[in-house]
């Protein structure tokens, strides 16, 4: 399903889109927050009939609260590994790998995250690793500041151990190599959008980083924000669309287009 590495003004992206699935960090917030107009917007496609899912490495604690204090239909957390959706008053949760699996998971990606944080000076575990259920986050540009060059290096050791890891703006996740975003976004498909879990084409997504490049490879109709452009050269895929403005500013700029082309 690769699809051609031709991105275009977000001008000429032709609605309606049936939901939006949008990354969170870079993408709606701005700086490390969600602006209140960034908030109004996702609130206004929402009412519009058009649902929003959070798509985000962050862990499966926060996706509760945001599924427990924002209007969104389903949130996609910990790259995959839970992801919460919402049926009527219910809140259904999702592993990517069978629960019973999960202690023992935990066990070898602590021993692997210590030989990572022993050898890359300056690297740890991310601080939101203690919310995570399933995979775990080494901290390279949140906190700390690591090299790009320390960062890839800690992919390739986590890599070699046989976890499947991917570096955010922030974050180098990893975990069990059974589930990515992309097939969590199928799941919600089919879950609560009742859709065919393999056509992502009636959908929309929108991210800002190199952990969103199979996203952009999957949905047809995607979206970078314009800071995603720092790492435009690393990008395995590139987004369908690109929008002229920056983190939330960028996502507002998206929605209001969707508004009008619904
Ligand atoms: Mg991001």
């Amino acid at each position: 399903m690769n699809r051609p590495q031709m991105t275009r003004p977000l001008s000429e992206l032709r609605g309606p889109v049936r939901a939006l699935f949008s990354d969170v960090d870079g993408t709606m917030t701005t700086g490390d927050r969600i602006e209140a107009s960034t908030y109004a917007a996702l609130e206004r496609l929402g009412e519009a009939g058009v649902p929003v899912v959070m798509v985000t490495g962050r862990p499966a604690g926060l996706g509760y609260a945001f599924m427990k204090m924002t209007p969104v239909l389903a949130c996609v957390t910990e790259n995959g590994g839970v992801t919460f959706v919402r049926e009527g008053r219910k809140l259904t949760k999702i592993y990517g790998v069978p629960p019973a699996s999960l202690p023992e998971w935990r066990r070898r990606m602590t021993d692997t995250a210590l030989e990572v944080t022993n050898k890359i000076h300056g690297a740890r575990l991310s601080s939101d690793s203690k919310y995570r259920e399933v995979d775990l986050a080494i901290d390279w540009n949140e906190e700390v500041s690591l090299s790009k060059d320390d960062a890839n290096t800690a992919v390739r050791m986590l890599t070699k151990a046989g976890f499947l890891a991917s570096r955010s703006s922030v974050h180098i996740n990893f975990g069990p190599p059974h589930f990515d975003k992309l097939s969590a976004c199928m799941t919600v498909v089919r879950q609560v959008l009742g859709g065919d879990g393999n056509d992502l084409s009636p959908y929309c997504y929108v991210g800002d980083a190199l952990n969103d490049a199979p996203m952009f490879n999957g949905f047809p109709t995607s979206v970078g924000v314009a800071n995603i452009k720092q790492w435009w050269d690393e990008l395995a895929f590139k987004p369908a669309y690109l929008t002229e403005r920056p983190e939330g500013a960028g996502l507002r700029e998206l929605i209001e287009h969707l508004m009008k082309h619904r």
